[in-house]
């Protein structure tokens, strides 16, 4: 469901295109090639971290500004839109964390404000426990998330799926109004693979196969350390994205056949 149809008034839609290309993708750009040293400090998570929080403000003010002055549309408060976002962008990573957006709106908000407003945010003080900016602590380049019952890479599990939402190429007023209203965005692909299952792309397969990045952080193989992760006081796991019509042997079978073939 859209927040709205028809258009977003244009200066609105001028000044969250200019945020995004100006201020988010560098700053993004920025972010992933800290996370794949391993070398985000907690300045770089909260800095990173205020930026997206500030898009989501800004969407909020040209959903309102659009849903009241139409007669026909209600006006959405905040923290149902929020809580649209995930949804709206079938935000992909750890499925082990279904509230992506709002922990991030909630760790922003704690981060700006002294104490956070515990009537706002009841719901997920109750999955995650009390809620402030010391939640965040830097270990060895990686910035986690701790509190009572989880405990995460932050950095790769909720603010990594966020910032590729962004990243989709907007470039004028209809594309901004699209993003918003969740017809386009960012994603990793992850389950989507483009072979023509013939013999010819079984190397391909299996490569992909062996090198499989994890869904959950974003790793490969050892790199990856979602079973040392805590979600409600369970471990986590790796989550490997492969192909679900791979079969190891077929595969097999394919590369000697291309070996053969190739002698
Ligand atoms: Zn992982």
């Amino acid at each position: 469901m859209e927040f709205y149809t028809g258009k977003s008034e244009e200066d609105d839609a001028k000044y969250l295109l200019s945020y995004i290309n100006d201020v988010l993708i560098p700053a993004s750009k920025e972010f992933f090639v800290l996370l794949d040293k391993n070398q985000v400090l907690l300045h770089h998570a909260f800095s990173f971290n205020t930026i997206l929080a500030h898009a989501i403000d800004y969407i909020d003010f040209v959903v309102k500004k659009v849903t009241a002055l139409s007669s026909e549309l209600r006006v959405i408060p905040r923290k149902n839109l929020v809580s649209q976002f995930d949804e709206r962008y079938r935000v992909d990573g750890c499925s082990n964390i279904n509230n992506k957006f709002r922990l991030l709106d909630a760790v922003n908000n704690s981060f700006k404000h002294v104490k956070l407003d515990r009537e706002r945010y009841k719901d997920l003080i109750k999955t995650y426990g009390d809620l402030s900016f010391r939640n965040l602590y830097s270990e060895e380049g990686k910035v986690f998330f701790k509190s009572q019952l989880y405990s995460f890479d932050y950095c790769r599990v909720v603010m990594r799926p966020i910032a590729k939402i962004f990243d989709c190429d907007v470039k004028n007023h209809n594309d901004i109004d699209d993003f918003i209203n969740g017809k386009i965005y960012g994603s990793f692909g992850h389950g989507n693979f483009h072979y023509e299952y013939e013999s010819h792309d079984a190397i391909d397969r299996m490569i992909d196969f062996c090198n499989s990045e994890c869904k959950n952080c974003g790793e490969i193989d050892d790199d990856c350390d979602c079973v040392s992760y805590i979600y409600d006081q369970k471990s986590g796991k790796r989550s490997p994205n492969m192909d679900p019509n791979f079969n190891f042997n077929d595969v097999m079978s394919n590369i000697s056949g291309t070996r053969e073939w190739k002698k």
